[in-house]
């Protein structure tokens, strides 16, 4: 059989109580991936959702071939269900987004076009959010912080929205550790990078299904997995008080010896200077020792080893082959080919 010469592209994309959500986000997804002249997988996570969703991607399913259905054994979350959707994916490149329409689709041509220009990594930069209440005051918050801590740049404003080529997935996929922050993997794992900007929309219905405390831990995550700069801090302020501390003590320790209060204070009465000296202390051992247990905690979830999420069962449409595709080393000269075609045929443009 002739080798099919144009790209396999994989879409994946967590799914957790999204039912309200699919049909319209299916059929935007598929506007958005007809106009990429490629063939398509499009791989949704469903992540133990508890309402109709798993029925809804199976219909999905049943009218759309290019449609694959993971279903995972529980809710792991948003970042093992991105894993989750990863492993599973044969795509020469693969995009992942959002499954509440925050990542427009229509930015997917966009991104495949990046890659087609030879970017390994495309990554999808907002240009604005739209989150309200607390979460706009601690999203723009957590990206000062991070961006201050991390001991290597990861791009900041940018959620999992992105693509990823074949070497650089395989290379996220080895990452085995379970406290994941894809954004700042992305950023660890290098390749020739490319940003793509465009306009965070407002969630296109439901609640957000991440509480607070969830993106509380995945700042901590991106935080502590991402950067050592905590440690260095608590390093630097038991350095720093305890030279104070000596130098006060022995200023101490003359004056006495002198017979000389400080400040106008006989030192007897030096309850104000011990009180402050112990809570002081007090207070940055507290600090440093729950920075220490931040780290200790993640070092035990690793050594564990325990898997980053369980597959009950993939859902594939018969009539799907993908195995018929070329192998994937002759895939820059189809890149090429592919290219130019598209450069030569208005039609297969993308925007
Ligand atoms: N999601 C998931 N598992 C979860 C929580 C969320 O698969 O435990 C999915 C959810 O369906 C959505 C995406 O991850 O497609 C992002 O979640 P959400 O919009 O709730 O997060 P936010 O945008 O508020 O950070
Ligand atoms: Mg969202």
């Amino acid at each position: 059989m002739k080798p099919d010469p144009k790209p396999l592209i994989s879409l994946v994309v967590p799914v957790y109580n999204e039912a309200t959500l699919i049909e319209r986000l299916h059929d935007e997804v598929a506007q958005a991936i007809d106009r990429v002249d490629a063939n398509w997988e499009v791989i949704y996570v469903d992540d133990g959702s508890c309402d109709e969703s798993l029925m809804k991607l199976r219909d999905v399913q049943a009218r759309d071939s290019r449609v694959v259905v993971v279903e995972l054994s529980r809710n792991w979350g948003h970042q093992p269900a991105i894993s989750a959707g990863l492993s599973v994916a044969k795509g020469d490149a693969v995009v992942l987004m959002d499954g509440d329409l925050q990542d427009p689709p229509s930015v997917i041509p966009d991104l495949v076009e990046a890659w087609l220009e030879g970017a390994r990594v495309v990554v999808a930069r907002r240009s604005s959010r739209k989150d309200r209440g607390l979460r706009g005051v601690l999203f723009p918050l957590f990206y000062k912080v991070l961006g201050f801590l991390s001991d290597f740049p990861i791009p900041l404003n940018a959620g999992i929205f992105g693509l990823l080529d074949r070497q650089a997935a395989d290379a996220i996929n080895r990452l085995s550790e379970t406290n994941r922050y894809l954004p700042g993997m992305r950023a660890w794992v290098g390749y020739k990078t490319k940003v793509v900007f465009y306009d965070r929309a407002e969630r296109a219905g439901g609640e957000t299904k991440q509480s607070l405390w969830r993106l509380v831990k995945y700042a901590l995550d991106a935080i502590f997995s991402f950067s050592y700069k905590p440690l260095r801090f608590c390093l630097g302020a038991g350095l720093a008080v305890s030279s104070f501390a000596m130098i006060y003590g022995v200023a101490l320790v003359v004056l006495r010896l002198m017979g000389m209060g400080m400040f106008g204070i006989s030192i007897v009465d030096g309850y104000t200077s011990i009180i402050v000296a112990v809570l002081f202390l007090g207070g940055i051992q507290l600090i440093s020792v729950g920075i220490l247990g931040e780290y200790i905690g993640r070092i035990y979830d690793e050594v564990k080893r325990r898997p980053l999420f369980l597959i009950e069962d993939i859902h594939r449409s018969e009539t799907q082959s993908i195995d018929n595709r070329p192998p994937v080393s002759a895939l820059a000269d189809l890149l090429k080919t592919h290219k130019s075609e598209s450069q030569r045929d208005p039609a297969h443009a993308q925007s």
